[in-house]
């Protein structure tokens, strides 16, 4: 049923992209290009609608310096609490992984609660804090309810979406985006009225997406729509996990343990208002003021990678010259190449999938 119901719509797209310019989709999130490439939705696209990813891989976008800092204390003896992801990505010399090979006090946790929980110990330990929306109101409700021990100090590299994507349509003036999908996990805590801004602003067509294939599929349906009849709005393709206002009290726990600040994007630089730092109230609990920690320098990218410009839209991992060749999952030399939400990554294992493989659109 479902199979029929898709086919139904990708003959719709089709339809709607005839005497359609080229329209590029940007997918914000690593999840939405996880699910283009496995489903192979790329190669059921009319030849002039292409879907490019975005920014959505918090690993991806934590510049080097903060590794780079982060390694130092390991390496001092502090024990640094970090995700599996992280773990692997490479810094300015080597990733957290090659530091703890090195002696570094290096310790893979899932959430900020086991941190805690090991931190319990009484060690000086540093919770190295990366993610996008979701991952920050179960960090922040520990630290406005106190429930964090005063030996576990937080590196905050928390990222904002709605700034990066704003980054890209202001100042990315080589990369011409049609439509984009906004990423359905973050818009649950932001709301989708976070998103508005895209067509009013810049008069482009947002969806809001869950992350089955269809949902995915309905999302560009609904773009080429609103591009063809002129009709651009955000629509919440999401309800059944999106409302309007998001989580409201998530949100509020993030504000009151985080302000708002300018950051830097891994191989992009400085986005305005798009990073959190820790209020001066809870300033015992930040690692950058406890250690004097300098987020400055450090070696975002290697010659040849291009993993920024993938971030940003204007290119594909194929045309690094690295990709697959000498960078590989197993062995990554960009950021791009570690996480499942890496685009790299990802057209690494999935990239050359056609539909019908997982997604049975035969007849
Ligand atoms: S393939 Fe590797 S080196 Fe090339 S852009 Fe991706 S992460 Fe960077």
């Amino acid at each position: 049923m479902l199979n029929i119901d898709v086919r139904r719509i990708v003959r719709k797209i089709h339809e709607l992209a005839k005497d359609m310019d080229d329209i590029k989709i940007m997918g914000f999130c690593g999840t939405h290009e996880y699910v283009i490439s496995y489903y192979g939705i790329r190669s059921i696209m009319p030849d002039n609608v292409e879907l490019i990813a975005g920014p959505g891989c918090p690993v991806c976008v934590v510049p080097a310096s903060y590794i780079d800092e982060c390694i130092r204390l390991a390496l001092d003896g502090i024990r640094v609490f970090t995700y599996g992801d992280m773990y692997r990505v490479p810094g300015s010399k080597m990733s957290l992984s090659q530091a703890r090979a090195e002696g570094a006090d290096v310790k893979v946790v899932y959430s900020f609660l086991d941190a805690i929980k090991l931190a319990r110990d009484g060690k000086e330990s540093v919770f190295f804090g990366i993610g996008f929306e979701t991952t920050q109101p179960s960090v922040a409700s520990r630290i406005v309810h106190g429930d964090v021990p005063e030996n576990l100090k937080i590196v905050s590299a928390y990222r904002l979406t709605p700034p990066i994507m704003r980054y890209i349509l202001e100042k990315v003036k080589d990369v011409k985006i049609n439509g984009i999908i906004a990423p359905g996990h973050v818009s649950t805590i932001t709301g989708s009225k976070a998103w508005e801004f895209l067509p009013k602003e810049f008069k482009i067509p947002v969806v809001v997406a869950g992350f089955e294939p269809y949902d995915v599929i309905i999302a560009i349906f609904e773009i080429l729509r609103q591009i063809k009849f002129k009709d651009l709005r955000l629509f919440n393709e999401y309800s059944r996990a999106v409302r309007e206002e998001g989580n409201v009290k998530a949100w509020q726990y993030v504000m009151k343990a985080f302000r708002i600040s300018d950051a830097s994007w891994r191989g992009i630089g400085l986005v305005e208002k798009s990073g959190l730092e820790l209020r001066n109230e809870f300033i015992k609990y930040d690692a950058k003021v406890e250690y004097g920690l300098k987020f400055k320098g450090g070696r975002d990218v290697i010659p040849g990678c291009r993993c920024a410009d993938v971030i940003l839209g204007r290119a594909k991992p194929t045309d690094c010259p690295l990709f697959l060749k000498v960078c590989r999952p197993s062995s990554p030399k960009g950021p791009c190449m570690v996480s499942s939400e890496g685009t790299c990554a990802i057209w690494a294992r999935y990239g050359t999938l056609k539909i019908g493989i997982n997604l049975n659109l035969e007849e």
